[in-house]
């Protein structure tokens, strides 16, 4: 009997956000559909299940940071977003994370690994230089129109980038041109399977008026950004919609939006394993301008008020929505909810030309892609024991 060689790809990220995880499973999902059990692909949050204090601390420290105020994390990001004055973030990070780097890889003998979080680059491609030949490593960049130094230090393999934008950053960075493939963000088979939308059936099974027009409130796996009062600004409009705020892992907020009584009903979710659910439902997606949310909503043909973008890597998201018609900016809850109620109840049209639009700028099949480039280079490593490092 002829026995046929499963390639072992392993998929690493670490928790901060939402994002890179989505990323991370929507590729290995593509991977499994594509290639079967010609491939096992194993997907690794990092920070939980191999760092030590203080690194397996990122997420927190990252949700602390960024809840703050805008200003200390433009700082962070700026001043380490080059390729020296990242070098000495980076010197830092694989200082305290080469010990894990170094199980986790004894741990997955891949072919490859594909990494989707710009901190863990560098460690890796030390941990993988150090653990000898044989191994590659793909990096999947999952911002969105731009992409911090971090994704591109050290040079010296191949990135997956999701757009031009993040493909001339790299470029920028003095990344080679043969070495980045554009694929889109990788999404989860859940929203493009979800992509003809019914929104009526989706408000029946969620248990909304299927008669009212729905809002759908949300800022990222984390619920950041003012949640409270863009609820509040909607709730004095006089907008007739029902609204369904998803508050990720920001219990606070949750807690806070539940114990006031609205005068327009508020549905209010925590951390939610549906969102494509919630996006079908919806006439229009108040959010943050985080990648994995944009990418999700464009390809399920969803409207787009967008009232926050972290500075750094969220704020090109805006330009790239906006100036491609799929959305409008709106940086304060009283413009958002103005925006919200024109769109609904004066101006569908614009509505109906923005959904158009999103689904033009859409890309359904990134992960397919992504999955197809990750594999090319997988079979590689495994054919000749070259790596692509
Ligand atoms: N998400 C989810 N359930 C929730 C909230 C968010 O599955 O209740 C997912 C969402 O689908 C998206 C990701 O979390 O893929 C959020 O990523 P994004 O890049 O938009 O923002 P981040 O959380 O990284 O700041």
């Amino acid at each position: 009997m002829m026995t046929r060689r499963v390639i072992r790809v392993l998929v690493v990220f670490l928790n901060t956000g939402g994002g890179h995880r989505s990323a991370a499973d929507a590729t290995a999902e593509a991977l499994r559909d594509l290639y079967g059990d010609r491939v096992r692909v194993d997907v690794v949050d990092v920070t939980r299940e191999y760092f030590s204090w203080p690194v397996s601390k990122l997420d927190e420290m990252y949700e602390w940071l960024i809840r703050m105020r805008a200003w200390p994390w433009a700082i962070v990001y700026h001043l380490t977003d080059g390729a020296r004055r990242f070098g000495l973030v980076g010197r830092g990070v694989g200082w305290l994370t080469g010990r894990s780097i170094g199980h986790l890889l004894a741990e997955h003998p891949a072919e490859l690994v594909v990494c989707c979080h710009p901190l863990l680059r560098a460690p890796l491609a030390r941990g993988l230089r150090r653990a000898g030949k044989g191994r590659g490593l793909i990096t999947l960049v999952t911002d969105l129109a731009s992409g911090h130094a971090a994704w591109f230090v050290p040079p010296g393999e191949r990135w997956v980038v999701a757009t031009e934008g993040t493909r001339g950053r790299a470029a920028a960075m003095g990344i080679p041109t043969e070495c980045i493939e554009v694929s889109g963000l990788p999404v989860r088979r859940c929203f493009v399977n979800g992509a003809r939308r019914d929104p009526v059936a989706a408000r029946r099974r969620l248990g909304l008026d299927p008669d009212s027009p729905v809002v759908l409130l949300m800022g990222g796996a984390m619920g950041t950004g003012p949640l409270l009062q863009l609820v509040r600004a909607m709730a004095n409009s006089g907008l007739w919609a029902e609204l369904v705020v998803i508050t990720g892992r920001n219990k606070s907020v949750y807690e806070k939006l539940n114990s006031y009584k609205w005068s327009l009903p508020v549905h209010v979710a925590g951390f939610v394993s549906n969102l494509h659910e919630w996006m079908e439902a919806a006439d229009i997606l108040v959010t943050k301008a985080g990648p994995g949310t944009l990418s999700e909503a464009l390809v399920m043909g969803l409207p787009m008020v967008l009232c926050g973008a972290l500075p750094g890597q969220e704020r090109p998201n805006v330009d790239y929505v906006v100036a491609n018609g799929a959305g409008v900016w709106a940086p304060t809850p009283a413009e958002a909810a103005e925006r919200v109620q024109e769109l609904l109840e004066r101006d569908r049209s614009s509505l109906m030309r923005m959904e158009e639009r999103a689904r033009i700028l859409a890309q359904p099949d990134a992960a397919r892609r992504a999955a197809r480039v990750i594999w090319g280079a997988a079979e590689e490593c495994s054919l000749d024991g070259s790596s692509v490092i």
